[in-house]
């Protein structure tokens, strides 16, 4: 396979019309595009809802007035630049700002945009305040896409966090092996680059982002293995997306490839609401409902996933639904009083958020945030 070649202008795409060019420019001048050409021969040009093709593809109603470019409010778990801090053993290092395609529903599209400067090359701020804060365990190396750059790059960060005595786990979250599996298949250095370090006693997960299983190819399916025989965790969290992966069959099957290869669901997430991703959000009922039906068909290994929100305050896990409520627990908090609170809210099938909804029980942090959802 020669070197993948990156498209970020629409007009050199084949598979659209030039009417359908002309039509998506506005959206993708507003909200980045960027593709390559082994994810381009995953869609099928033939069926204009082809869920490949709506992952990646510029959708015009984008430019709906809707949503939070920061849904979540990570800004505001941002101690230094380029580096979030919300959960006590836990710090994100965003240390890139490119992926190898950009997903049309990504929460994080704002690091994508001119004049953002979320992410940062220059780690070394977020290293510092890594080192002074010993309950930090994990280190997840995000952006953007990790992966995107050079093993030598990632080896010089592996080799700053992991001499921090309190980090035991490193994680990458990549798209890469859906996107781009020839990242891995063609680069045994990063393979040994994994592979020494977890000889060493730092853990590395690789925390893949597949959301269809279609993207699950032999090349993809032969990266993981490469990767978990070199000694990384691996492990999958997707969002739900409509169009995509909102039917349960087409779930369940994500769920099940997973498994057999090797790469466990993880987080199934209820889309946040991002500016720009209008068309792809699914309400949390409905997300409930979805998920529910796809873990009926398929094993206990297959079905781990949590399907949770992640919310300003939380991940807050979305357990169940009746006639007349919703129920929810945080299964991860900012507050640490939090974790393991029950939320009860009153059922609303249009509600996408928790900043929706009437919440009948629950801490204070989700009274705090309940009506202040602006749309
Ligand atoms: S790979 Fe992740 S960060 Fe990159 S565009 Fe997709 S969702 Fe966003």
């Amino acid at each position: 396979m020669p070197k993948v070649r990156y498209i970020t202008n629409l007009s050199k795409l084949d598979g659209l019309s030039p009417r359908e060019k002309q039509r998506l420019e506005p959206v993708a001048e507003k909200y980045a595009f960027r593709l390559n050409d082994y994810y381009i021969r995953l869609i099928n040009w033939d069926d204009p809802n082809d869920p490949i093709r709506r992952l990646v593809i510029p959708h015009e109603h984008e430019l709906s007035d809707w949503g939070d470019l920061d849904a979540s409010r990570e800004a505001s778990y941002t101690p230094v630049r380029g580096c979030q801090h919300k959960y006590t053993d836990t710090a994100l290092l965003l240390v890139n700002e490119v992926c190898g395609a950009y997903c049309r529903y990504c929460f994080r599209k704002r690091l994508f945009m001119n004049d953002n400067d979320d992410a940062s090359l220059d780690y070394r701020h977020g290293l510092a305040y890594i080192k002074e804060h010993e309950e930090i365990t994990n280190v997840l190396l995000t952006g953007g896409d990790p992966l995107i750059m050079s093993t030598r790059r990632l080896e010089t960060i592996f080799s700053d966090v992991a001499a921090v005595p309190h980090v035991r786990i490193i994680r990458i979250g990549t798209k890469m092996v859906a996107f781009n599996p020839f990242r891995v298949l063609d680069d045994p250095d990063l393979l040994k680059l994994i592979h020494d370090y977890v000889a060493c006693g730092t853990q590395i997960y690789v925390m893949n982002h597949f959301d269809h299983p279609r993207e699950l190819t032999p090349e993809a399916r032969e990266a993981l293995r490469r990767l978990s025989t070199a000694g990384a965790g691996i492990v999958n969290q997707c969002p739900i997306v409509r169009g995509v992966n909102d039917y349960p069959q087409t779930l369940a099957s994500l769920f099940r490839e997973l498994s057999f290869a090797s790469c466990p669901p993880y987080y199934v997430f209820q889309g946040r609401p991002t500016a720009g991703n209008e068309p792809f959000e699914v309400p949390i009922v409905e997300g409930w409902h979805i998920v529910r039906e796809a873990k009926r068909h398929v094993s206990g290994l297959a079905k781990r996933a949590r399907f949770v929100m992640s919310h300003a305050t939380g991940k807050i896990e979305i357990c169940g639904v009746d006639d007349h409520y919703i129920y929810m627990v945080y299964h991860r908090a900012h507050r640490k009083e939090d974790f393991g609170e029950m939320v009860v809210a009153l059922r609303d099938d249009e509600a996408y958020w928790l900043d929706q909804l009437d919440i009948l029980v629950g801490p204070e942090s989700a009274f705090e945030s309940a009506g202040t959802y602006d749309d």
